[in-house]
């Protein structure tokens, strides 16, 4: 609601919805799901991670470039940054999750309460062995990374699709690769 009331969201004379001065698709959680699961079963579950892990980053890079030259600044700032991933968070559909971020040094712990993805994969696929985050863990990777200034890993180390009441994430800083 807030997105249409600031004029976020709009729709184009053919009809295109836009958000942040982008085209986007309005995707049922089961498609995303569905996507995913042909993926693990082509490539396994590490493989498939990576490549929906990659469109997480991508899409928060994108939105980033395109709200940075909207505002016409340089430097967002790091609040800034904050709000607006939750915007994203909240728009691709996981609803207002409860995050908690926890700041350890260089290391970044993230909960999350509501995670849709996780709960409707465990509903579909049933418990999970392995987390399925992916595709959110690289939007929180992409954020982070740009709001540190540091290449960022990440890694789910908890997932309702489990088992497990929440999701949890742990962002580091990429190790540098030893010489020789
Ligand atoms: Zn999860």
């Amino acid at each position: 609601m807030e997105l249409i009331e600031s004029g976020q969201f709009s729709v184009d004379d053919f009809g295109h919805a836009k958000v942040f001065g982008e085209y986007i698709l309005l995707l049922p959680v089961p498609v995303l799901i569905h996507l995913q699961t042909m993926l693990e079963k082509e490539l396994g579950a590490k493989k498939a991670g990576a490549f929906l892990e990659e469109i997480g980053v991508y899409q928060v890079r994108q939105a980033l470039e395109r709200y940075k030259k909207r505002l016409g600044i340089q430097k967002v700032d790091k609040t800034k940054i904050m709000e607006f991933e939750k915007k994203i968070i909240n728009i691709i559909g996981f609803g207002n999750v409860d995050t908690k971020v926890v700041f350890n040094g260089s290391v970044i712990d993230i909960t999350l309460n509501n995670p849709t993805v996780a709960i409707k994969y465990a509903e579909i696929n049933g418990k999970c062995r392995h987390p399925v985050d992916y595709y959110l863990g690289g939007i929180l990777k992409g954020s982070f990374s740009t709001l540190t200034g540091k290449d960022m890993t990440v890694e789910e180390i908890r997932c309702a699709a489990m088992g497990d009441s929440v999701c949890r994430f742990i962002l580091k800083p990429k190790k540098k690769r030893a010489k020789g």
